[in-house]
Parts: C-alpha cells; structure tokens; sequence
C-alpha cells in the first residue's frame, strides 16, 4: 500500500456545504455480532438478512471509489467485524488501494488469536479493541455474553502480530464500571497501547439500560484520572473525533470521545456506510444515501457511483443532536452504523 504523503487534498470533490472535507470512511461489514453489549443492542435483535448485505466485491467498489476521490483513511467496523465470513478478501483488497494511508479495525477482539497476523500482513496499520472492564464477572455483564479472557487473548494475538498502535476503547457507566478507569489505564500503559474513553450515545433501544442515568462525562474520567496520572493536553489527533492527553513519561496517549460534552461536529471529516449499503452522512442523524441502489443498476460502471457520492456532500447535515434522555431519536442501533 502506497502510505506516502497524499496528493494535493483541495483537488477532492468531497468537500460538504460548510466547506468540511471528507477524508474518512467508516465501513459497517455486519450488523451481527458474538457479544451483546448492553450499550449496543437489545437482547433480542432483528438483524439485517444477510441476501440485502453489499456482498464483498461491493464493499471494496465503494470504499475504492472513496479513496479515488481523496478518502485517506478507512475503519473497518460492524457490528463484529471479524464475524463475516470470508472478510480477510476485503482486507486484502482495500489494503492494496493506492493512497490510503490509514487501514484501521474496530474489533471486540474475540477472533483476533486467529487473525491478527493475517490483518497485518493485509495491510491494517491500526485496531481499536473494546474493553469496558477487565474483571471477568462484569466483562459478562456488561457484553452479555462475553468472556474477559478472549478478548484479552485478542489484546496479546494484537500486540504480537506488530501493527503501528494498538488502542483500547472503553465505554464508561456509572456504577457500572466508572471505578475501573485508572486500572483500564495502568493496563494499556504497561503494554504501551492507548486508549480512549467513549461517552455513551443514544442510538437505539436497549432494553431496560437507562443511558441518563448511567452516563459518565469525560470530564468525569479525567477527574479520575487526574490523582494518578500526570495527562498533559496535547494536539495530537488520529484523524477521529479524540481529543487526547498524553501520560507523562509514557508512550500511551488518553483520549476521550466525547460527544455530549465536546461537541465534534465542527471538524467532522466521516462519512459511514452500513453493511447495506446506505451511507450515512451522520452518525447521529438519518441524512442517507442508498449506494446500495447505484452499485447494482451500474455493475459495470463506477462512475454513477462516483456522482452518488458527491451529490450526498450536498446533504451532510451541521451536526448530531444528542440528548440522553430523551427516547432515542434513533432506531438505528451502533451495530448498525459501526462505531
Ligand atoms: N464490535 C466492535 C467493537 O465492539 O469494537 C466494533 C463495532 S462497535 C459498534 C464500535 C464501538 O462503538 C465500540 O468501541 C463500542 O464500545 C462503541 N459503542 C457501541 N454502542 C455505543 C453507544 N451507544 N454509545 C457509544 N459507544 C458505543
Ligand atoms: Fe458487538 Fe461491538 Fe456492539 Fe459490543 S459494541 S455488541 S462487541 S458491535
């Protein structure tokens, strides 16, 4: 993969109405997953039937037509990833995009023992494994299904197989897990890895769990944090929507996705397609684009898709409109959008 500095970025048609430009794709394989995190999904989730997925050769049509017009950086992301079956094609293929630069993985890390090494050679520059906690009781609670000791086998297979970073990403709850901050810290620091702290978002129902009443800001975090670690602020960023801190004497970074209490919309550079293949033009609203539909009445011809892609800058909106306690405004579960 061609990871040199990229071609003159102003020349990129996807530039949205409030001159943001689009350099980041999102790509939601599956909406499936093998755990059922309390924050994600509900018990008892409709998934989509896999005959309406974009089949891979689809998924790797679209992110390619993005990186044509300038897309730098593409996640990978799900429901559970590494779940679909046959993904390693699409790794290989989007992997060996001329100008991409960032091929990053967000993963539950169950399945990492098996594909780590295979995601590297692919050409993954980055994975971001979620870990609320790290005590094995709770890891249950909290994913319903989930075994602590997987996912952090997945952390060892991660760190093995060399990628430039690894990072943890936990969402806090309060009462939940809010007293496991300063060791789910220790933890990525002694391994070198970072890690970020993700308010929760209103996205879909999820049963009885009350998003207001377990919501924990990243001020709280840092408060947290603050009699144990030495953060300084820095600029850094990993192309998302982190602000991050830096511990110091280390090499682990702190970051906090904050969407309630930092609003990142001003800076928004993403874009997200659901296995579905409609992209979203938000995470936080329903603004679409059913590429899905252009794909398949052009199966030959990439241009229609190209046009499709640019005419939905056109009604990428401002920005989300979050507020935990209200009913979620949407249906659309994270699963579904791929975090
Ligand atoms: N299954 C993979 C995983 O868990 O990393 C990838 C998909 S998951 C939807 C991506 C990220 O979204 C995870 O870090 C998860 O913790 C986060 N997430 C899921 N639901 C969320 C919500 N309602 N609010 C905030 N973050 C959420
Ligand atoms: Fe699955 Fe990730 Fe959602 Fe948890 S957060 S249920 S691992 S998709």
């Amino acid at each position: 993969m061609n990871r040199e500095s990229p071609e003159n970025q102003t020349q990129s048609p996807l530039v949205d109405r409030f001159d943001r430009q689009v350099n980041y794709l999102r790509i939601s394989v599956t909406d499936r997953c093998d755990l059922r995190c309390v924050y994600c999904m509900s018990e008892d989730m409709q998934f989509v039937p896999r005959s309406q997925l974009l089949t891979l050769e689809e998924l790797y049509r679209v992110g390619k037509s993005f990186v044509d017009m300038g897309v730098r950086k593409i996640r990978i992301t799900g429901g559970e990833p590494l779940t679909r079956r046959g993904i390693m094609q699409l790794f290989e293929a989007l992997g060996g995009l001329d100008g991409l630069e960032d091929f990053t993985l967000t993963t539950n890390g169950t399945l990492l023992g098996r594909y780590a090494k295979a995601l590297q050679k692919a050409g993954v520059t980055r994975v971001n494994i979620s870990l609320d906690s790290l005590q094995q009781e709770r890891f249950k609670r909290i994913t319903r299904i989930g075994d602590v000791k997987r996912t952090l086998a997945g952390i060892d297979a991660a760190l093995e197989a060399g990628f430039k970073r690894v990072k943890i990403n936990s969402v806090i709850m309060k009462h939940r897990n809010h007293d496991e901050i300063p060791a789910l810290v220790a933890f990525a620091e002694q391994r070198g890895m970072d890690i970020s702290f993700i308010e929760e978002m209103p996205l879909g129902e999820t049963g009885d769990h009350d998003r207001g009443e377990l919501y924990y800001s990243s001020q709280e975090v840092l408060h947290d944090l603050q009699p144990h670690y030495d953060l300084i602020a820095t600029t850094e960023s990993t192309g998302g929507p982190a602000r991050y801190y830096r511990i110091n004497d280390s090499d682990t970074r702190v970051g906090f996705i904050s969407p309630h209490s930092h609003n990142f919309c001003d800076h928004c550079n993403r874009v997200r397609l659901t296995a579905e293949g409609r992209l979203l033009l938000c995470l936080g609203q329903e603004h679409s684009v059913d590429l899905r539909r252009v794909v398949r009445a052009n199966p030959l011809d990439d241009e229609p898709l190209r046009q499709a892609i640019i005419d939905s800058m056109a009604i990428k909106p401002k920005g989300h409109e979050f507020d935990l306690n209200a009913k979620p405004v949407l249906f659309r579960h994270m699963n579904v959008t791929g975090g």
